[in-house]
């Protein structure tokens, strides 16, 4: 039988990740998907990147993934968001040609060497001795060393819009069944998920006159460093439902599979339906709705914020309520589809399943929804199969080291029902997970895979760089009179003696790029080159404060995280645990006292006692 050293299920964002790094770090590899021409394809809103989201990609970045670099070379709007709030949550967005990002995806995996791309569905996992060896490929035995699971939407899915049901993970596409059997057989745990996409208008439709123009930023910066520009080619549209948009909506609650229980899995909290908006948010009267080009060259328009499973003709008068959309077309009509999942407390940090050794999951599959979570396992599985194979150190991002870790982290001990979205507000740590410095918290520890090509150096210098500048910093002191020359320039209150430039930097509205054009302290790095440097060493010492204390969170996170938990302990033998805490310890058992205290349920009074046990 045909031998590969890994083998990748599904071509969606995860397994472009994971393939990628697999046949990078030399392992001969298979990405084996449905269908080859769909690989890459963005099954909702053509965007990358957005609030946490944006981190994530940022991360892909200094890791060495594609991610990035496809979305700047198909992005048609780029934007910074939160830029009114502090860095730590600036995240950027890419809006981007549907067309554009698959073609991209698939050219790129075509020239990876070691990387052998196979069209068809698979059903069935071979395994002796609990560790996975292969799958059957078209009735053919392919065996593997490790296999990543990226099945994406598609496991036992059903697309819904109104009453009517339809087999499939996406329009016109078919739906994987037998693989989640195959899972069940050996002994895992699946749920069911649910999500939902908007309808498609035609372009040309649209009252433009009635709507609000949302442009991108006038510096639009990329997402990869192998990227020098970026630029907007387009702009996106704002408008909003209305009183009699909801009233329209309503009528069809009667025939919404949601409503019906037609579909049982959760849905995303964060990203809800329109339907759901208007029952769970009655009082308002109004929702935004986005409107977002498809391509630059195609006719569509996504409409963000209206996902929808209602019925047609429900979608079609409702829409037409929708100031500037009184005329519109549609191209594709929204649907909710629903799926298999994994529950994700059965895998480790590596993505390595606990149950079937060289058995890896990776994307919407575990439970997350979106693309670039999708993408961020995608890259750590990949990592850490190949890693296994060529006998180097697994990876494990942590909490304090990036959002891969944050996400991976609460996958592992929340496992929850319902998909999981990465936010800013689930990082502890978020003024030193930045995205602008995802490089200085990952390069260095993900660099032993040699997934960059050099270009990343320049990146590293610039790091290199900042530090030098920061340190001369130091001792430069401003005279009375140039320091309150500057601050009355931003507004501040004026000091009685000299100052130290970097006391000085500590004011809200100072910065040292204006100190760098009015005075000469500064001339050494004069030129836009510096601009991002400057800006950086800006919140290093803004911040410096917190920064110190999140500093030393983390060593006392990190010493917690190495308190071990043997993985043959035995949870029973300690008497005094609560039921609660006992059961959730052993559902998932965690590698240490850290991990275990943050598996809801499992009490403070509980870990202490298990501290005290693994003393003794
Ligand atoms: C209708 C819809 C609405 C969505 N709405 C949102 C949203 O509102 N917000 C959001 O963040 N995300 C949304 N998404 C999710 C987003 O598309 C996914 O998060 C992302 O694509 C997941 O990437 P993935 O690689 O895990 O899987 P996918 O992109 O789904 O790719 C899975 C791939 O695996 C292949 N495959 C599956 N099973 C097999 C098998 N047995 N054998 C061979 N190949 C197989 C499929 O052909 C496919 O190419 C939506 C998706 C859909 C379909």
């Amino acid at each position: 039988m045909p031998n590969y050293d890994i083998i990748v299920i599904g071509g969606g964002h995860a397994g472009i990740e994971a393939a990628r790094a697999a046949a990078l770090m030399g392992c001969n590899t298979a990405l084996i998907t449905m269908k080859t021409s769909t690989i890459g394809v963005l099954s909702c809103n053509p965007s990358i990147g957005g609030s946490a989201k944006g981190h994530l990609v940022k991360e892909i970045d200094a890791i060495g993934g594609i991610m990035p670099l496809i979305a700047d070379r198909s992005g048609l709007q780029f934007k910074m968001l939160n830029t009114s709030k502090g860095p730590a949550i600036w995240s950027p967005r890419s809006q981007n040609d549907k067309y554009l990002y698959p073609g991209y995806a698939q050219q790129m995996l075509k020239k990876t060497a070691y990387l052998t791309i196979l069209e068809g569905t698979i059903e069935k996992l071979l395994v002796s001795e609990k560790e996975v060896r292969g799958v059957l490929f078209n009735g053919q035995e392919l065996s593997c060393k490790a296999l990543i699971l990226c099945g994406g939407t598609f496991l036992n899915a059903a697309m819904y819009t109104g009453r009517d049901k339809t087999l499939g993970g996406r329009v016109n596409e078919l739906a994987a069944n037998g693989l989640s059997d195959s899972l069940l057989e050996h002994g895992f745990d699946i749920g069911r998920l649910k999500t939902g996409t908007p309808p498609r208008i035609f372009a040309d439709s649209v009252d433009y006159s009635k709507v609000r123009i949302e442009s991108g930023d006038e510096h639009p910066q990329p997402f990869s460093h192998k990227t020098s520009q970026v630029r907007n080619t387009i702009a996106c549209y704002a408008t909003a439902t209305r009183k009699e948009t909801h009233a329209i909506l309503e009528q069809g609650f009667a025939d919404s599979p949601m409503f019906t229980g037609l579909i049982t899995g959760q849905g995303p909290r964060y990203c809800p339906s329109i339907e759901d908006k208007i029952y769970r948010f009655n009082e308002r009267d109004s929702h935004q709705i986005m409107l977002e080009p498809e391509s630059l060259k195609g006719n569509t328009i996504y409409v963000n914020g209206f996902s929808t499973s209602l019925p047609k003709d429900i979608q079609e008068q409702a829409l037409r309520t929708i100031p500037g959309l009184e005329h519109m077309r549609i191209e594709k009509y929204g649907y909710a589809v629903e799926y298999d999942f994994f529950y994700p407390y059965q895998m480790m940090y590596t993505l390595e399943s606990k149950r079937l050794k060289g058995l890896y999951t990776a994307g919407q599959i575990n439970g997350t929804s979106g693309y670039e979570e999708a993408a961020s396992q995608g890259l750590i599985a990949g990592i850490n199969a190949a890693a296994r194979i060529k006998g180097l150190p697994e990876l494990v991002i942590e909490r304090s080291d990036g959002y891969i870790g944050v996400m991976i982290d609460d996958l592992v001990n929340k496992s929850s029902d319902e998909p999981y979205r990465i936010f800013t507000s689930l990082a502890e740590y978020r003024l030193l997970l930045r995205q602008d410095n995802a490089f200085e918290r990952l390069y260095e520890k993900t660099q032993i895979y040699g997934l960059h090509d050099g270009s990343e150096k320049r990146v590293m210098n610039a790091i290199s760089l900042r530090k030098k500048l920061e340190e001369s910093l130091k001792g430069i002191k401003i005279s009375k009179d140039e320091a309150n020359a500057l601050y009355t320039e931003v507004q501040e209150s004026p000091v009685k003696e000299s100052e130290l430039l970097t006391t000085m930097c500590k004011r809200p509205a100072m910065t040292l790029s204006l100190i760098r054009e009015k005075t000469s302290h500064l001339d050494a790095w004069k030129g836009t080159a510096f601009d991002s440097i400057l800006w950086q060493a800006d919140i290093d010492i803004k911040y410096e404060g917190y920064i110190a204390r999140h500093l030393a969170d983390i060593e006392k996170f990190k010493d917690l995280e190495h308190k071990i938990i043997p993985s043959s302990y035995d949870y029973d033998s300690l008497q005094s645990l609560s039921k609660e805490s006992k059961e959730k310890l052993k559902k998932i058992r965690p590698h240490s006292i850290g991990q275990a205290s943050r598996i809801p349920g499992v009490s403070p009074t509980d870990i202490s006692l298990l501290v005290i046990d693994l003393k003794r």
